[in-house]
């Protein structure tokens, strides 16, 4: 990604910008995301202590982060006052629909506060249970596990794409992908909206739902997408043996999020920007995620 001509942060354009919201908002994903350097001896910081140090002009001064991050933080601060989030992910609950033979999750109340003084509740559940994150160790013996993926990667500029009309059932092929090639941009997270979502709590739509093929994969491997994701219970098609376009993408650590809810609908045709937030689970294939939606308000 480059920054939009002219948009340095303090020059006449990018004023101009904070009346002209719809570019305000491309240039503060630009900004943000290609301006802020974290150094990785900071990436353990508490996330307040990384706010002071852009609070910090000096310290910025001493290089370590670029100058340009100060103006790139003020405007996430001002980007969250001006966009609406949608929440993309299912609740996690007993009795949810689950993928055809995982586990499903079982959630109890251990402590109470009229017996213990606290309530206090104890979860288990499989990892591709509801919204969650495919990490490439999924389908791949050696690949990185889910904690193993940078979590900047899991953020970003996000493309969604209305395969609604498709049939349930049917793939979603090279030539329906390609008819959008001229917006699946390097480093772009690609969601597939396929409808199959206001079905989630009806059976048929746990072995029949829209899925992506495998030629249709290895294009978006090759256009080097950070992510793909679709609001569906697998991307693959179901039963398939081979798991092909689940490894197509993971073999190139694309991430995969599965089962986003309906409300994907409301990013088709809006710039967007992702927040795909997987658990922390140590040495996994994949990890339930919170993945909100910021579009323009
Ligand atoms: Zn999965």
């Amino acid at each position: 990604m480059v920054l939009r001509p002219g948009f340095e942060p303090g020059s006449s354009t990018f004023l101009q910008s904070q009346v002209e919201r719809p570019i305000y908002l491309t240039g503060l994903y630009e900004s943000f995301f290609t301006q802020l350097t974290i150094l990785p001896e900071h990436r353990a910081e508490p996330f307040c202590q990384r706010i002071n140090r852009f609070r910090d002009i000096d310290s910025c001064k001493n290089a370590t982060y670029k100058r340009a991050s100060v103006y790139s933080m003020n405007m996430l601060f001002d980007l969250f006052q001006s966009v609406k989030v949608i929440d993309l992910s299912h609740e996690i609950k007993e009795g949810m629909t689950v993928y055809i033979g995982d586990p499903a999750p079982k959630i109890k109340r251990v402590k109470t506060i009229d017996k213990n003084g606290v309530n206090l509740s104890k979860v288990i559940m499989g990892v591709h249970n509801g919204t969650h994150v495919d990490s490439p160790f999924h389908f791949i013996k050696n690949g990185i596990t889910a904690d193993e993926i940078p979590i900047e990667r899991f953020l970003g500029k996000a493309l969604t794409i209305d395969f609604s009309d498709k049939e349930a059932g049917s793939g979603i092929s090279l030539t329906d992908l390609k008819k959008y090639e001229d917006k699946i941009d390097e480093g772009i997270i690609v969601l597939l909206y396929t409808g199959i979502s206001k079905h989630w709590n009806e059976e048929w739509s746990r072995s029949k739902f829209t899925y992506l093929s495998k030629e249709a994969a290895e294009w978006l491997a090759d256009k080097n997408v950070k992510g793909v994701g679709i609001d569906c219970l697998s991307i693959e098609k179901f039963g398939s043996k081979n798991g092909e376009v689940h490894k197509a993408l993971l073999k190139k650590n694309i991430f995969i999020i599965e089962s986003l809810n309906s409300s994907l609908e409301q990013l088709v045709g809006k710039e967007a920007m992702l927040f795909c937030l997987p658990i922390y689970l140590k040495g996994t294939d994949g990890a339930p995620a919170r993945v909100i939606g910021l579009v323009e308000n």
